[in-house]
């Protein structure tokens, strides 16, 4: 091992810079600034090069981590990327956007006494350079198969999925209802975690292996999903899971409570520069409110820090847990507190007040009980507590189930789970209809990119295998 590493007990811990609070406030520019080589190298080098690795037990992806960071602490940056990038198709992006606190880096056993090595940042790092410097092409085959894949959804689950067939050699279409490539990656997140340029290029890199996009095509109104299967050797379904969660009560129809993701999608348009309307003066724009959002998780998190940077007078976020119980990154509470965020813990919206427009929220503070079957804690009114808080814009972001598929796509044959998503062969990731294959949230409920990732790539393998032998069984039959 090289006398590089094992700098943890000498270099402290040192993450990205953050912008100023000052300018975060007025952007929706990426929150941290990015490393430098000799940053990336130093924190590199903090690894202790462990023999089984628990960062890469806890990654998705199970990324070769310590490997690259060696490479990354000798200066070696090409292989660094290329190692990197070989069990990751987006590393870009999961450096930016993973909750490392609970995935890789709060399993990095130097942790316990010394803080853990920055992966996300350093895997940021090297894919951002190698953009910068020419070495990510695009995947290409080497020889072309006459095959050819339908892949319903161009989110992270879909796209991974392309990226693993084309290299393959097959004739990849990947079709979206939506105008832009990406998914929630492209109208869900918001730029100051993941600055949309970071999409749109691996959207063009896609586009220039060969993959072909057909966009405004919602399969089930455009294209039924028979029509897909007969025209390709394998389909896909990895659609996201978009139905909100809906809170009922007394004035919860009121004007002026609005969905997270229709709030979301319309700010990350404007961000886009489309032309959305009645944005500048509508429901959808906080500039000027007094907003509260209602949830705990990172949709929530998005809306309040969204909220900010658009303007509003005040941000609240309501949320019936504690903060040591929310299911959102403590990482983002941080940075939107510092952003002016106040959070109201462990309390619930009881009623929305207004005369046709909602005015104010009325809430009861709640306490902690026993934990239940599942172990969480559950929460329980406290008497008399009631309180209001006045409330321009309210944001619902109580998460998300999926769509009726089976109706949505005319397939009753489809099945799907008591929850609604889809229900696959876990070995095989096949649908119940043969040659249907799906991945990611569809499959698993709200998650995460990285996990999109890992469910893209699995399903990819799994169809290449049901073509190879199909196509065998075909050539025998003849
Ligand atoms: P999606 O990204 O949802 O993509 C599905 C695609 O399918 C969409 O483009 C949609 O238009 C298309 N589609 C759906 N139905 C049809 C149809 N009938 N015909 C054609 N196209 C269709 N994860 C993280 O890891 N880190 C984060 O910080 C993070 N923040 C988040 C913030 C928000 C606000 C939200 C909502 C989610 C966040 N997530 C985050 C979760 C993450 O975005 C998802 O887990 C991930 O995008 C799921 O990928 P997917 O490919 O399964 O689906
Ligand atoms: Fe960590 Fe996510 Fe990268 Fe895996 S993909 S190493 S979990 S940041
Ligand atoms: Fe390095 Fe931490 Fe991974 Fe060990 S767990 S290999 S110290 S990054």
């Amino acid at each position: 091992m090289t006398e590089r590493m094992l700098q943890f007990v000498h270099l402290p811990q040192q993450t990205p810079e953050k912008r100023p609070v000052s300018l975060r406030r007025e952007d929706f520019d990426e929150i941290y600034r990015r490393f430098d080589q000799d940053a990336a190298a130093r924190q590199s080098s903090r690894c202790s090069q462990c023999g089984v690795p628990f960062c890469s037990v806890h990654c998705p992806l199970s990324n070769n981590i310590p490997d690259w960071l060696k490479l990354t602490a000798e200066g070696r940056l090409e292989e660094a990327y290329e190692v990197s990038s070989a069990t990751n198709n987006f590393p870009e992006i999961c450096g930016r956007i993973c909750p490392q606190d609970r995935l890789c880096e709060g399993n990095c056993v130097i942790e316990k006494g010394f803080e853990s090595v920055t992966i996300g940042a350093v895997e940021r790092y090297l894919t951002d350079t190698a953009f910068d410097r020419g070495w990510v092409r695009p995947g290409r085959p080497l020889h072309e198969r006459p095959q050819s894949v339908g892949i319903i959804g161009a989110g992270p689950g879909g796209l991974a999925a392309a990226d693993q067939l084309r290299r393959k050699g097959y004739q990849v279409h990947v079709y979206d209802r939506y105008d832009r490539v990406g998914g929630l990656m492209i109208y869900g997140i918001p730029g100051f975690k993941l600055e949309k340029p970071i999409v749109l290029r691996r959207w063009a890199q896609l586009a220039e292996a060969g993959i072909v996009f057909h966009l405004d095509t919602e399969i089930g109104r455009e294209v039924t999903l028979g029509q897909l299967r007969a025209r390709h050797d394998a389909v896909l379904i990895a659609t996201g899971v978009y139905k909100p969660r809906d809170i009922g009560g007394p004035g919860a129809g009121l004007a002026g409570i609005v969905p997270a993701l229709d709030y979301l999608t319309a700010s990350n348009r404007a961000g886009l520069g489309d032309d959305v309307p009645g944005f500048e003066s509508g429901a959808l724009n906080a500039a000027g409110k007094r907003v509260v959002v209602i949830g705990g998780g990172d949709t929530a998190m998005d809306c309040v820090s969204t909220a900010v940077r658009q303007g509003a007078a005040s941000v609240q976020c309501l949320y019936r847990r504690d903060r040591a119980n929310m299911p959102g990154s403590l990482r983002e509470v941080k940075n939107a507190e510092e952003e002016g965020v106040e959070f109201v813990w462990l309390s619930a919206p009881e009623a929305f007040l207004g005369d046709g427009t909602v005015s104010g929220v009325r809430a009861v503070r709640m306490h902690l009980g026993l934990p239940d079957a599942s172990g969480r804690q559950s929460v329980e009114p406290v008497e008399g507590s009631h309180f209001t808080l006045r409330a321009d814009l309210v944001i619902k972001a109580l998460g998300f189930d999926p769509e009726d598929l089976p109706l949505a796509f005319g397939e009753k044959g489809l099945e799907v789970s008591r929850w609604g998503t889809l229900s696959i062969d876990h070995r095989s990731f096949m649908t119940s209809l043969p040659g249907v294959f799906a991945a990611g949230d569809i499959v698993r409920g709200a998650s995460l990119v990285v996990w999109a990732i890992r469910d893209g790539r699995d399903a990819a393998e799994q169809m290449h295998a049901y073509i190879q032998q199909s196509s065998t069984v075909a050539v025998a039959a003849e």
